[in-house]
């Protein structure tokens, strides 16, 4: 059977997968990005490289990419990555296609993740629903009438506080700044710095600065009240954020990926109760909130799910083996 090879580009690690055309992982290779000091393109391009010639082999028939950024779909290119500015520019399909005779397709990481969530995931029968990632940052991708949608789906950076904090973006009161890892670490640092009391004085041996979402979870978990309301903050926000989304694309369900989601039973209330009551009751009823299931692999999954969809290698979503393109 033909394979496509799927490659999630992030800004701590690069996470390819071998893919099957029924979407089972017959290889996965990952290695951290070169961003940290001296990191430049020809490096993350050099990356790139060895670990594709690891594992290509003559079955496979393409290979897809999902990065961290705003992406040219046509041309492959990067025009802006925020969190990998290394990348800025890089002709991601010229340099592959010339180098290994492969076609290649290059889109947003969280695009593609939603697209393996449609592919083979938790999304199969649905037709409209915006994919969250809950990581450092907050992705966004969107599957409108069964495909990805057609743009650059930048969720994190609606803004949701018009004086709110600034962004990585360069704009102020993103939802990311709300909703994310970050902003969880952040909402405790400056909640402490105020003088708030919690156990998470007590973690860190006092320096607040070395504060992780894993501990807030760990001390909400634990009945701490400030990393329980960091945490239903956290949900309304994004709940805001899902209303605005449900009137806009009238969706059939949100789906969250991302670390943040171990902190599931914390947030996901607020966010219920903030999107019922900032969208349309006739659009927002029935809307199901699912978990990822994919969950790490989801967006090197889906890149070579789009590879093999356009090369009509793929199952089709109810699982014949008719093209699907
Ligand atoms: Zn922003």
């Amino acid at each position: 059977m033909k394979s496509a090879i799927g490659i999630d580009i992030g800004g701590t690690n690069i996470k390819a997968v071998l893919v099957s055309g029924s979407g089972d992982i017959l290889k996965r290779v990952m290695e951290p990005t070169p961003t940290e000091r001296g990191g430049s393109q020809e490096k993350i391009r050099n990356a790139l490289m060895k670990i594709l010639r690891a594992i290509v082999n003559d079955r496979v028939i393409g290979i897809g990419f999902g990065i961290a950024g705003v992406i040219d779909r046509e041309k492959g290119l990067v025009l802006e990555s925020p969190n990998i500015p290394e990348i800025n520019g890089f002709r991601v399909k010229d340099t592959f296609e010339k180098e290994f005779s492969l076609p290649v397709v290059v889109d947003n990481d969280a695009n593609t993740y939603a697209y393996g969530e449609k592919w083979i995931g938790v999304g199969k029968d649905i037709d409209n629903f915006a994919l969250l990632t809950l990581g450092t940052g907050l992705g966004g991708g969107i599957i409108y009438k069964g495909e990805v949608f057609d743009g650059p789906a930048e969720i994190g950076h609606m803004v949701i506080e018009p004086r709110g904090r600034v962004c990585t973006c360069g704009s102020y009161g993103c939802l990311e700044s709300y909703a994310s890892g970050r902003a969880v670490m952040d909402m405790a640092i400056s909640a402490l710095e105020k003088g708030a009391k919690s156990m998470l004085t007590e973690c860190c041996d006092g320096n607040f600065y070395k504060i992780t979402p894993e501990l807030v979870y760990k001390t909400a978990l634990e009945g701490d009240n400030l990393s329980r309301d960091i945490f239903r903050e956290t949900g309304q926000y994004l709940g805001i954020g899902i209303g605005n989304l449900i009137n806009i694309f009238n969706l059939d369900a949100v789906v969250f990926g991302g670390g943040l989601i171990g902190a599931w039973d914390l947030f996901i209330e607020d966010v219920k109760k903030e999107f019922l009551k900032r969208s349309f009751k006739s659009l927002s009823s029935g809307i199901k909130i699912l978990k990822s299931v994919l969950k790490e692999d989801g967006g090197s999954i889906g890149a070579a799910g789009l590879v093999l969809k356009i090369s009509g290698q793929g199952l089709s979503d109810k699982g014949s083996s008719q093209p699907s393109a």
